[in-house]
C-alpha cells in the first residue's frame, strides 16, 4: 500500500497484541492510512450468532458465523489459581468446520465435513475470547481484585474445538505462530495444545516443526477392537502404529505426550482396559486425561460413574502412567465438541 516499512509492525501490534476492533482506533497509524485500510478491508472474519454462561460462570461458549455461512463454536474456560498453578483463561478453538472423521461420540463428527478454516478464522476466535478476557481483567482491577498492570487477557489455546486440526495442517501451524508471536498476542507455545484424533503422517511431520507445543492424542481405547468400534480412523491408523509415530514423536521433541480418555460407561471403562492402556503406555512419557462422556443428542453412550473413573485411574497407576480426571466444564451449556451448533440448527430452523 505504500506505506513504510515500520507501519506493518504498528499494524500488526494493533491487530494482534492490541486487539483493536476497528481501524479507526488504530492511534499508532496515520489518517491516511486508516482511511484506506478501511476502505479495501474489514477486521473480524466472525459474527456471533449465539453465546451462553454456564450457571458456575466459568465457561461460556460462541457460536460464529463465518462469511459463507458456516457455523463454529468457541468456548471459554476460566480456571481459579489452585496454589501449584496461577489464574488461566484457556480458550477452546475450532479448525474447521464439521468433521469428516465420525467419532461415534462426538457431535461434531455426527455432522460431517464442511470445509477447513483459514488462518484468520482460526486466529480470530483467539482475538475475540482476548477481548472478553481483557475486559474481564479490567473490570477486576477496578473492582480492586486484581492490581493495576495485571491484564494478562487468554494465558492458554486448546485446539479441542470443531475439527481435526492435523487435517488443516498447513494452517494450524500458521496460526499457532501468529498466536506465539511475542509482538502480537503471545500466547506461548507451551501454553497451547494441539489435539488429534491420530494423523500418523502428521504427527511425524509436527515433530520436525521445532515447536515447543503441547500434542494431545484422543486414544479413547486400548486396542483396535474396541477403538474401531468409536473411531472409524482406526482402520487407517491402528493403535500399534499410532503409539509407535508417539515413541518417534516424544524422542525427537522431549515432551511428554498427552492422551485423551473418554470414558464411555461398560464400553471402554473396565479395570481390564485401564491396565491394558497401562501396558501399551508403559515406557512412554506421557500423562492420561480421563473424560467422562459428555453424552450427544443421539448418542447411544452414557457417562462413566466417578467411582468406576477413579478406579480405572487406579489400573493406569499400576502401571506407573498418571492420570487426571477431568473437571467437568460447561456441562449446562453443551460446550462438548458440536453440541451448541446441533442445538442452534434445531433454534435456528424452527
Ligand atoms: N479432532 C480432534 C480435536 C477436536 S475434539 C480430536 O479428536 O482430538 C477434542 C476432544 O474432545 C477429543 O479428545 C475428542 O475425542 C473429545 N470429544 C469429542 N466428543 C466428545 C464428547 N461427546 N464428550 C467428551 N469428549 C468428547
Ligand atoms: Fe472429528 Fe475430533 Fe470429533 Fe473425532 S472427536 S469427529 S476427530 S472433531
Amino acid at each position: 500500500m505504500g506505506e513504510k516499512k515500520f507501519r506493518s509492525d504498528q499494524l500488526w501490534r494493533s491487530l494482534y497484541h492490541d486487539v483493536s476492533n476497528s481501524f479507526e482506533e488504530m492511534s499508532t497509524l496515520s489518517k491516511p492510512f486508516r482511511k484506506s485500510l478501511r476502505e479495501k478491508y474489514s477486521i473480524s472474519t466472525l459474527k456471533e450468532v449465539m453465546a451462553l454462561t454456564s450457571s458456575d460462570r466459568t465457561t461460556s461458549k460462541s457460536l460464529y458465523r463465518l462469511c459463507d455461512g458456516e457455523l463454529i463454536e468457541t468456548v471459554m474456560m476460566r480456571y481459579e489459581s489452585d496454589g501449584h498453578r496461577r489464574n488461566r483463561k484457556t480458550a477452546c478453538i475450532s479448525t474447521q468446520a464439521g468433521c469428516a472423521l465420525g467419532c461415534t461420540f462426538c457431535a461434531t463428527g455426527q455432522q460431517g465435513f464442511r470445509r477447513n478454516l483459514t488462518v484468520g478464522e482460526i486466529v480470530a476466535q483467539v482475538i475475540e475470547m482476548q477481548r472478553v478476557a481483557i475486559a474481564e481483567d479490567l473490570d477486576q482491577i477496578d473492582g480492586g481484585q486484581r492490581t493495576k498492570g495485571e491484564v494478562q487477557g487468554v494465558t492458554n489455546v486448546v485446539f479441542m474445538g470443531m475439527g481435526e486440526p492435523l487435517a488443516n495442517y498447513k494452517n494450524t501451524i500458521s496460526a499457532i505462530r501468529v498466536l506465539n508471536d511475542g509482538q502480537g498476542l503471545n500466547i506461548g507455545a507451551r501454553h497451547i495444545t494441539v489435539s488429534t484424533v491420530g494423523l500418523i503422517p502428521e504427527i511425524l511431520k509436527l515433530a520436525d516443526e521445532d515447536l515447543q507445543i503441547n500434542l494431545a492424542i484422543s486414544l479413547h481405547a486400548p486396542d483396535n477392537a474396541t477403538r474401531s468400534q468409536t473411531m472409524p480412523v482406526n482402520k487407517r491408523y491402528p493403535v500399534e502404529e499410532l503409539i509407535n509415530a508417539c515413541h518417534k514423536y516424544a524422542a525427537k521433541t522431549k515432551r511428554r505426550i498427552f492422551f485423551e480418555y473418554v470414558l464411555l460407561k461398560e464400553q471402554n471403562d473396565s479395570i481390564e482396559q485401564a491396565q491394558k492402556l497401562g501396558r501399551l503406555l508403559n515406557g512412554l512419557h506421557c500423562h492420561v486425561n480421563l473424560i467422562p462422556v459428555n453424552p450427544t443428542r443421539d448418542g447411544p453412550f452414557e457417562r462413566t460413574d466417578l467411582i468406576v473413573a477413579k478406579s480405572f485411574q487406579g489400573g493406569l497407576k499400576q502401571y506407573g502412567i498418571p492420570s487426571t480426571v477431568r473437571m467437568e466444564k460447561g456441562i449446562d451449556i453443551n460446550a462438548g465438541c458440536g453440541q451448541l451448533r446441533e442445538r442452534a440448527i434445531e433454534i435456528l430452523d424452527n
